[in-house]
């Protein structure tokens, strides 16, 4: 059973266009969501670091794609945000031809991590990104983050929705906090699964 030292980074690239980023020949791992979902913070706690990924307040800043080699094993990707209303046109057209060229040729991707905010559940650009990925078969898991802000009974209720039209495509729900670190070690787990 492979495992994976989540701190040992052995490397950090940011790429604005993909003509620059090389071929990789390890598994790759992406995380991708709404601009604010906590991305950042995420990533930084999966890597047991304060601040590798940039954290903040002001929405849609991250514009660029992060590869982070993680133990010679896996690359970890930081998608940029997607959904931010202030985004004028030309942008969310650079962003969405960025991503298209990225889902479409990295043959090494072996997983998509869609962080969700837990308080506003799946919204409209969530849903296109899933209906994206699912015509392109690929495959993808459903992170409720920012779960310190839930209820038990808040859970419940996403649970429960599962058999609802918009969601019933979840295979699972994984209920994710960078504050508390819920369900980091899940992650990992999923993460380490793809090696094995
Ligand atoms: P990104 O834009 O998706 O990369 O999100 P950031 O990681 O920069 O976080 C956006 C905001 O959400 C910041 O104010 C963070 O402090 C906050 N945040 C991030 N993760 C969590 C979390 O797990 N719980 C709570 N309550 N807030 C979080």
């Amino acid at each position: 059973m492979k495992t994976v030292n989540f701190s040992c980074i052995n490397s950090v690239e940011a790429h604005d266009s993909l003509e620059s980023i090389k071929k990789a020949y390890l598994p790759e791992v992406c995380f991708i969501g709404r601009s604010n979902v906590g991305k950042s913070s995420f990533i930084n706690a999966i890597l047991n670091r304060k601040r590798i990924a940039t954290v903040s307040n002001s929405p849609g800043h991250t514009k660029k794609i992060f590869f982070y080699t993680i133990d010679n094993s896996i690359i970890l990707v930081d998608l940029p945000g997607y959904g931010y209303a202030k985004t004028n046109k030309k942008k969310i057209q650079k962003l969405s031809d960025l991503l298209n060229i990225y889902f479409t040729t990295r043959n090494n991707l072996k997983m998509i991590f869609i962080l969700v905010d837990s308080r506003r559940n799946l919204m409209r650009s969530d849903l296109d990104m899933i209906s994206f990925l699912k015509n392109k078969n690929l495959d993808y898991l459903i992170v409720f983050n920012k779960a310190d802000k839930m209820s038990k009974q808040d859970k419940l209720i996403i649970e429960k929705g599962m058999s609802d039209n918009d969601t019933k495509y979840l295979k699972k729900i994984i209920f994710c906090s960078a504050k508390t670190k819920e369900g980091i070690k899940e992650i990992k787990k999923e993460i380490i699964k793809i090696l094995n």
